[in-house]
């Protein structure tokens, strides 16, 4: 039996990796590469393994980087079961046919100056029709519950505490009377996020294949950042401008509608109007409102209390261009949450090439921004920025709020790895090269473990 690393070893993004055992082949995420264009390409390159080889795949949660490229997956002939965690499967609905579109218009765009250059044409990586095909080999398993998945294989998803249905799995091995059990981290979560419960601890594991994304870095205190975010609304509402925050649909949005919700009378938001304008935050929200049951006792609280008083009464969900478009006879007092995160498309575009000339409006950016997008621009300070080929003058305020990250910091990391009382030997992965190796120091000092960061193709022995 044995593990093989194909995916977040030089990044993080691409998650997928392979345990093999008892005559199975068991797929860990299968994960879009996601950044600039050559990154991409290499999307369309053949997939380490032969799909139809693979026994099942496990899936930690729905963000692209880590279930993406299963409709390829699909696409090339694999036909078995694909398991997540519930709220994942219907996660999975939204982003898995939302990329698939993305991939349409890409290749459509793609082909139009490959017609006018007499270029061979090239297809989408996957269609609509084949991310649809997907999701009907997804099953759903609920936290906590072990499951034999394969003969000699069995599974138990718990709660990572990223965005809603995360998991880090467990998995158990046996081949020919030998045992060992691997722990995947997937993606995990801060401690004491809102909404969301704490990452499980998990007590044991032969082997850990760990995150990190922040394995060298600390994420701002959670208290100042909710102080600053009222702030930011409190100075809006005295300069009469509107406050855009450009937010990704799943799981920043949410985040930031139960701040609104918890800090209604202390922001005094009864002034405000409040748009959710994305309809993809909007089915995301839905999804996370039908999941009560996974929520942490504040939010478990909160909830009821929603039940009883309806809160946030001025949210307005608007799903249709007309709808996002009339917003933009707004001039004062409104609140849009849109997307994309990063300002790269979507509605949030519109909303900022209206207020952005503005010096009573207010963007509030909550997420990470990648370089040479719109989003990064406007945290760099740029007096001028582009939309949509015209040039713009800033005049609103940008605020740049730092500490609402989904990902566990390196304290949060130590913490859960700390958990674990049977010294696994650890696979660290998912993360910038420095970030992993300090992260690998630090668990060989403090935790007197054996870590290591492997390669891309790299075969661990079991
Ligand atoms: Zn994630």
């Amino acid at each position: 039996m044995h593990i093989e690393f194909y995916g977040a070893t030089s990044g993080i993004t691409g998650s997928c990796h392979i345990l093999r055992a008892n005559g199975e082949t068991i797929l860990l995420d299968c994960g879009l590469i996601q950044g600039r264009r050559e990154e991409m390409e290499k999307n369309r390159r053949p997939f380490p393994f032969s799909p139809d080889e693979i026994s099942a795949v496990v899936l930690s949660h729905g963000h692209i980087d880590h279930s993406g490229r299963i409709p390829l997956l699909v696409k090339q002939g694999y036909q078995g079961p694909i398991y997540a965690q519930n709220a994942t499967v219907d996660l999975c609905d939204i982003l898995l046919q939302d990329s698939a579109f993305l991939q349409e218009k890409d290749a459509q765009y793609e082909n139009k100056w490959r017609k006018r250059k007499k270029k061979p044409l090239i297809e989408p990586l996957y269609t609509v029709a084949d991310a649809r095909d997907a999701l009907n080999n997804l099953i759903g398993l609920r936290y906590r519950e072990k499951q034999e998945i394969l003969p000699g294989v069995s599974i138990r998803y718990q709660d990572a505490g990223h965005i809603l249905g995360s998991a880090s799995v467990e998995i158990w091995l046996d081949e020919k009377g030998k045992q060992r059990k691997v722990v995947f981290s997937g993606d995990l979560g801060q401690y004491d996020t809102p909404i969301l419960n704490d990452p499980a601890a998990i007590g044991q594991a032969d082997h850990l294949i760990v995150e990190s994304t922040y394995g060298n870095r600390r994420h701002r205190d959670r208290q100042n950042t909710i102080d600053e975010i009222g702030g930011i609304i409190r100075e809006a509402a005295h300069e009469k401008g509107n406050l855009l925050i450009p937010a990704f649909s799943i799981g920043r949005s949410q985040e930031i509608l139960y701040y609104l919700g918890k800090y209604y009378d202390q922001w005094e938001l009864d002034r405000w109007q409040v748009f959710l304008d994305s309809p993809m935050a909007i089915r995301a929200s839905k999804v996370y409102w039908e999941y009560p049951h996974l929520y942490d006792e504040e939010a478990t609280r909160l909830r009821k209390r929603i039940n009883e008083m309806p809160h946030l009464r001025n949210l307005k969900l608007t799903q249709t261009p007309q709808e996002s478009m009339a917003i933009n006879r707004i001039k004062s007092g409104a609140i849009i949450i849109s997307a994309s995160g990063m300002c790269t498309g979507g509605r949030i575009i519109h909303h900022l090439k209206h207020n952005i000339s503005r010096s009573g409006a207010h963007v509030m950016i909550v997420g990470y921004q990648a370089n040479g997008t719109l989003g990064r621009a406007l945290v760099d300070g740029k007096s001028l920025v582009r939309i949509h080929g015209d040039e713009y003058r800033v005049k609103a305020n940008i605020h740049t709020v730092g500490g609402l990250s989904a990902h566990a910091d390196i304290d949060d990391l130590m913490r859960w790895v700390g958990n674990f009382n049977s010294h696994p030997q650890v696979h660290v992965v998912h993360g910038e090269p420095e970030s992993k190796q300090d992260f690998c120091d630090k668990l060989a000092s403090d935790l007197k473990l054996k870590a290591s960061v492997p390669m891309y193709g790299d075969i661990l022995e079991l």
